[in-house]
């Protein structure tokens, strides 16, 4: 970080509506080869100044819009992503790495949520209707929304805080990861001609950022996605000024797969939801329990599957599989997998990859114990533990023991008793024969150390808001109501 090349495009952040740059730079790598091909600003605590005082200026007006004006404007925002997905796809394959397709459906995916958001309606709530009195319960805006999201899916996420934020009238300082900030600096540079000025502000910068901005006084509020590691230090942080949270962290969930499942028929879909986005998702499945009567069938057809993957460079049309995003995360799961083969754990390794840039082989591990490192922690790689079990109580106990909640999954083809056993997990979200579903209009909520609080739905858009409750009199008179 703040190494500088004149050679390379220069992004800029946007603040109040203009273009921003930082007194420094940073590059951004194409994790296909491991070489810098754009700088990214990186900001410190004068842009950050200055992205807040824009939010803060911003939103008495945006607050003040009527609700139909905003979402109107937010539709227009996912008309002009849209418009330019494809442009935004190749540079989100090239800074994050995921193959080019994948990629056009993040950005379609985002403008599809930014207009989803923009047509749940805030009810107000009536408390009471008596003949006494009416209470009604408003949902208001916070303030200044501090956003920060991960590398894994950098524009989908974005979307996520975006969308609710401003339709329920707040405005914004959204910071993406500094290993991939080039397709939000890029859709808020589109959308200056779009949002009033200052209601959605990008910046970006190094380590040092993240912090900066949940110690400013300046926000009401924190939306945070991202590893448990660093939630617990956003919740810290927030505790200073009792800003409001919202936290979507890690993962490490449990698919179980039941004895009467027709393997050859959920073979690819239990593969993709574990190996998605070369396995770099919270909610993929990252811990597969096959009963022991089809263990090895399950276990044959994947590794079959593996070995046929095409991991590549994501510009490439028949790739399947991108690269792990950054060297860090390369570097540690890597790590990861010759400890697993070091313990003694047998490895089945997928199809051959590139020698250059942060590529590893898709990798099953075969029926490791529990307490393995690669079955007790969140991968968030192409590494994925095969657990054999004998009985429902057993498996749902052991997939239950683990600090995450996020999601899981359960496969069977009987529904009654894939519901028994999806009631039992103690998870935010369940899918039946399905896997990586999500919706706008459905919650995504992490349990035990998966989050605190909620994204999507209405209960994901009230997260933006705090309630106020109005106690109207029907009768003239007052009287102590107890
Ligand atoms: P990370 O926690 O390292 O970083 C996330 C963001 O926080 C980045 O923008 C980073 O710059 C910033 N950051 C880092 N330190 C900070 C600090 N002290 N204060 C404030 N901000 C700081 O996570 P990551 O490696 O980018 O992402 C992977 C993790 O995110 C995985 O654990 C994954 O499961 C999780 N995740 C969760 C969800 C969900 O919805 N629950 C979705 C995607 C990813």
């Amino acid at each position: 970080m703040g190494i500088s090349n004149a050679e390379l495009p220069v992004y800029r952040m946007t603040i109040a509506g203009q273009a921003v740059d930082a007194a420094k730079t940073m590059p951004v790598v194409n994790p296909a080869n491991g070489e810098a091909f754009a700088l990214a600003p990186d900001a410190g605590t004068e842009e950050l100044d200055a992205a807040v005082a824009a939010a803060q200026a911003a939103y008495p007006a945006w607050r003040a819009l009527p609700s139909a004006e905003r979402r109107a404007l937010i539709v227009k925002a996912a008309e002009r992503i849209e418009q330019h997905a494809k442009e935004l796809g190749a540079l989100f394959t090239r800074e994050q790495g995921r193959p080019f397709a994948y990629a056009k459906q993040e950005i379609y995916g985002a403008a599809y949520w930014l207009r989803a958001m923009a047509a749940i309606e805030i009810p107000v709530e009536i408390a009471e209707d008596s003949e006494a009195r009416r209470i009604e319960v408003y949902h208001e805006p916070l303030g200044v929304v501090c956003a920060i999201v991960p590398w894994n899916f950098p524009v989908m996420l974005a979307a996520w805080k975006i969308g609710p934020a401003l339709v329920a009238g707040n405005t914004m300082v959204l910071k993406p990861s500094p290993f991939t900030p080039l397709c939000m600096l890029r859709i808020a540079e589109l959308l200056r001609d779009v949002l009033p000025p200052g209601v959605l502000n990008v910046i970006c910068g190094g380590d040092a950022l993240g912090p900066l901005m949940t110690a400013h006084a300046g926000f009401a509020k924190i939306s945070f996605t991202g590893s448990t590691a660093t939630g617990k230090r956003v919740m810290e942080a927030a505790a200073r000024d009792l800003k409001r949270l919202t936290l979507e962290l890690g993962g490490n969930d449990a698919a179980i797969v039941l004895p009467d499942v027709d393997v050859d028929a959920v073979a690819e879909a239990l593969f993709f939801g574990a190996f998605y986005n070369s396995a770099q998702v919270c909610i993929a499945t990252k811990r597969l329990y096959i009963h022991d009567s089809i263990y090895d069938a399950v276990r044959d057809r994947l590794h079959a599957i593996a070995q046929r993957a095409r991991v590549g460079d994501g510009m490439d049309k028949e790739t399947q599989f991108g690269p792990l995003q950054n060297a860090p995360q390369y570097r540690r799961v890597k790590q990861l997998i010759e400890e697993t083969k070091a313990a003694g754990h047998v490895v089945l390794e997928g199809a051959a990859v590139p020698e250059q840039g942060y590529f590893l082989p898709l990798t099953l591990v075969d029926n490791p114990p529990d307490d393995a490192r690669v079955v007790v922690e969140e991968a968030f790689g192409p590494v994925l533990p095969l657990l054999r079990y004998h009985s429902i109580d057993e498996v749902i106990a052991r997939a239950n023991a683990s600090e995450y909640g996020l999601a899981g999954a359960v496969w069977s083809a009987d529904i009654g008793q894939a519901i028994e056993v999806a009631k039992r997990l103690e998870t935010g979200t369940v899918w039946i024969n399905q896997n990586l579903q999500t919706t706008p209009q459905a919650p995504l909520a992490g349990h035990k150390h998966s989050g605190v609080g909620v994204e999507n739905g209405l209960p994901g858009l009230l997260e933006f808001t705090q309630p106020k409750t109005l106690y109207i009199p029907k009768k003239a008179g007052y009287k102590l109501g107890f």
